[in-house]
């Protein structure tokens, strides 16, 4: 007999496979390798049981928009790997340990970090999409400093000016990569962008595009200083787009979890 979660978890690898598949036909599309794009799977929708099903199903990237809920998220699933090294120790799951192994979790953050939440999110936190101020920038880098590795950033832009959104213009991009290359407790990756709410795709392609180009011009500009490998644009209703312009990271929530919500 099939329990309701069963099924979710058949739907939840369903979306996943689909998915992918999409994302690596997009890559074809635009004559790239499907290896150049990587899914973060965005969970925000979820509690930390559907979360895990996505994780069990695949994606090892997954981010949360708040801080909050990725400490929750993440407690979560720190619990459910002791789980699977008690299992394994005793003789059970012990292919999908392997699995893991081979494509360790990796958290980002895609929404706002407040300055009081560093403290409990930069340990967790592989990548933060959502840099977007001097001042938390320098608290990162204070935080940092007592720690290894320093914090892998993108800078969020908004290269069309437009209010609604969120993101720093161009000029305070280049101010921050500026301050940035200098603190050792910062590593830019690259540049973060969401497309206007209102555009359609030829629109949403102009834009990501003006993100490639400005990147490619950072990144001759900060020759040596910085490695700006990463464009994290594109959701589920644009990444084609996205991924045509250049992404290297697309953020997918809604196409993971149809059928669940
Ligand atoms: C929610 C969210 C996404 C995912 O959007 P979908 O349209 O659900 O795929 C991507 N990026 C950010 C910053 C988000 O907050």
């Amino acid at each position: 007999m099939h329990t309701a979660s069963d099924r979710t978890a058949a739907v939840i690898c369903d979306n996943w496979q689909r998915v992918s598949a999409e994302v690596a036909q997009a890559c074809h599309a635009a004559g790239r390798e499907p290896d150049q794009v990587q899914v973060v799977g965005v969970t925000k929708y979820v509690g930390s049981e559907l979360a895990w099903q996505l994780y069990q199903a695949g994606c090892h990237i997954l981010a949360e928009n708040r801080p909050q809920s990725l400490w929750e998220k993440a407690d979560y699933f720190a619990q459910q790997m002791l789980a699977e090294q008690d299992d394994a120790a005793s003789g059970a799951k012990d292919s999908s340990l392997q699995q893991h192994a081979k494509h360790p979790l990796r958290w980002h953050l895609i929404g706002h970090l407040q300055r009081n939440k560093l403290k409990r999110t930069l340990p967790i936190i592989d990548l933060l999409h959502s840099l977007d101020s001097l001042r938390l920038t320098e608290a990162i880098n204070t935080e940092a400093a007592s720690r290894a590795l320093p914090c892998r950033v993108l800078l969020e832009v908004n290269v069309t000016q437009d209010s609604s959104k969120t993101g720093m213009s161009i000029e305070q991009v280049r101010g921050l990569l500026e301050l940035a290359k200098d603190l050792p407790g910062i590593e830019v990756c690259g540049l973060m962008a969401m497309s206007s709410l209102d555009a359609n795709a030829d629109h949403a392609r102009r834009e990501f595009e003006r993100v490639r180009e400005l990147r490619d011009q950072l990144q001759g500009e900060f020759t040596g200083q910085a490695t700006l490998t990463e464009l994290s644009m594109g959701m589920s209703g644009d990444f084609r787009e996205a991924i045509a312009a250049g992404a290297t990271l697309v953020r997918i929530g809604s196409s993971l979890w149809q059928g669940i919500l």
